[in-house]
């Protein structure tokens, strides 16, 4: 499984990962990135490619 976290601190609010991520890991609130459905992530890695702020871990258990 892997686990997924949003670094509020570097979020920018560019909504990149939720916009992206297939399986629908994100939502938007109050301008930042929060990790709603973790347990879904699949692993593809799209959403660490696409922040570019590094906000985005992406960690395999
Ligand atoms: S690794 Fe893929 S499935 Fe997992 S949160 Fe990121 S974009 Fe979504
Ligand atoms: S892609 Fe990165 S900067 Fe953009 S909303 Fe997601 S976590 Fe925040």
């Amino acid at each position: 499984m892997y686990i997924v976290a949003v670094d509020e601190g570097k979020c920018e609010g560019c909504e990149e990962c939720a916009n992206n991520c297939p399986v629908s890991v994100f939502e938007m609130k109050a301008g930042k990135a929060v990790v709603v459905a973790g347990d879904s992530c699949e692993g593809c890695q799209t959403c660490t490619s696409v922040c570019s702020s590094g906000a985005v871990t992406l960690t395999e258990m």
